[in-house]
């Protein structure tokens, strides 16, 4: 038997490793485990992610038994899962894709080192990315941490076997369906484990569509930096469990619009980030940047949290995350940067403030994203460029019309006042930043 092991990577088409052990085998048994080193640590038993986890693997199931074959799904710590599957089943082989996060890096090795004990052959494939660990690095083979020439050689490598994006042997899809009779046949069905089994309830929310308008990506330049117009593709979450390709993506975006695709690389250049330098899961990408001496005061943390800072782009934002899971990506550059510069409190507070409540939450962008904000990370602007709150509204949401679509109470008596004065927080700001700097 030949498993492939779902995570990431949650469809049928256009999966790499899925593709790999269709083709090279003839009884491939797909399993997916819930790992409860994950879900224990979720603070919220109506997390929509767990709801849109499941609801995921119950559609892949689905799908898996029309083609007369089924989706093992197991609930538990993996290595325990893996430990039973390897005393009852005759397993050669076991097939996965990628992931770099550290917990998912150390995770599969402790499951390849069992496996290899068993004389279990794993083999392992990029899946989720167009380019990673090392393949985009500079001439002397050290990563790029400035996005510019980075995405030069990104280019230069997608284009180095031909002379058009869309045709790049690096966007070639994985047609899977041509080895679907590899499945192993199953005549029963096995059981599918409930949300209130795994302690979770269901949450009601309605998650973005993973089909995007051409329209929208035509567009993208021209509205996506306006958070009242939906003018971005809301596929982050899609990304993020892969219920979409990448490579569809990109290929779609080379032919319809320069800067979508370029916001397809940022999320290149974050991951490879995370992969070459995995202090920045816990540390300042600069590491001079840990010297600063955070305010971390809980009243304004919990006041930015609800959306109630009395500074109406910062508290919409906010607001509009609490309420769908999702932040319009200018907004999400300026409640980070007031959280930080404004309101002094360390990048990793609303790091994982975004990580408890953002849909497409994905580690190495969100912390791409913070560092960047609090211009400790890779390409982060200098640390004296702090956003004004009240001129990236004038730039941005000239009309308030997203500012009053989050915040009904704005122009009314009930809405606070602000928590902080804008120039004396600048003041207090470059004063801290410049005395961590210092030292
Ligand atoms: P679109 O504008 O339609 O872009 C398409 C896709 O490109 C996105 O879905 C995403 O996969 C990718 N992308 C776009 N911008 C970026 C970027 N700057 N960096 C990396 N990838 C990008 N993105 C996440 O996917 N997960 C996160 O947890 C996350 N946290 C962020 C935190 C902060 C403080 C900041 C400033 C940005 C963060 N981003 C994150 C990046 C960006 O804000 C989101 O990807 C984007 O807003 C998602 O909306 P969309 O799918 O409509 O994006």
């Amino acid at each position: 038997m030949t498993i492939f092991w779902f995570r990431r990577d949650l469809r049928l088409e256009d999966n790499a490793g899925l593709y790999y052990a269709l083709k090279h085998h003839n009884d491939i048994q797909p399993i997916f485990i819930f790992d409860t080193n994950i879900l224990d640590k979720l603070s919220d038993k109506d997390d929509a992610r767990v709801t849109f986890l499941h609801d995921t693997i119950d559609t892949l199931k689905q799908s898996l038994q029309a083609l007369g074959a089924d989706l093992w799904v197991f609930y538990g710590d993996p290595k325990m899962v893996w430990t039973k599957l390897v005393s009852e089943h005759q397993i050669q082989n076991l097939y996965f894709n990628h992931d770099f996060e550290s917990y998912a890096t150390a995770r599969d090795t402790v499951i390849k080192e069992l496996l290899q004990s068993h004389k279990i052959n794993v083999k392992s494939f990029k899946d989720h990315i167009i380019f990673e660990k090392s393949e985009v690095v500079k001439d002397d083979g050290l990563p790029y941490t400035v996005f510019t020439p980075y995405k030069r050689k990104w280019f230069a490598k997608l284009l180095s076997k031909t002379s058009t994006a869309k045709d790049s042997y690096y966007f070639k899809s994985y047609p899977t369906a041509n080895y679907y009779s590899s499945f192993a046949a199953q005549s029963s069905i096995s059981p599918m484990i409930s949300l209130a089994e795994m302690g979770f309830e269901k949450n009601k929310a309605t998650f973005p569509s993973s089909i995007v308008m051409q329209s929208l990506i035509k567009a993208y330049d021209d509205n996506r930096n306006f958070p009242s117009i939906d003018g971005t593709s809301r596929l982050g979450l899609h990304f993020r469990f892969g219920t979409i390709s990448i490579r569809q993506k990109a290929v779609l975006a080379s032919q319809l619009n320069d800067t979508f695709l370029n916001e397809l690389i940022w999320r290149d250049f974050y991951s490879q980030i995370l992969y070459h330098f995995p202090h920045v899961e816990k540390g300042s990408f600069r590491p001079e940047y840990d010297n600063i001496l955070w305010r971390n005061d809980e009243a304004d943390f919990d006041a930015w949290c609800q959306g109630k800072t009395g500074y109406p782009i910062v508290d919409a934002g906010m607001r509009e995350l609490l309420a769908t899971g999702h932040m319009h990506n200018r907004v999400r550059m300026i409640t980070a940067s007031f959280l930080t510069k404004h309101l002094l409190i360390d990048w990793r507070w609303g790091e994982a403030w975004f990580a408890r409540q953002l849909l497409d939450f994905d580690l190495a962008s969100n912390n791409g994203g913070w560092q960047w904000a609090a211009g400790c990370g890779t390409d982060a602007a200098p640390y004296f460029r702090i956003f004004s709150p009240d001129a990236q509204t004038e730039k941005f949401d000239k009309q308030k019309s997203y500012i009053r679509r989050w915040i009904p109470e704005y122009g009314t008596n009930n809405y606070p006042a602000p928590i902080v004065d804008h120039k004396i927080a600048r003041e207090r700001c470059l004063a801290t930043y410049k005395a961590g700097l210092n030292k």
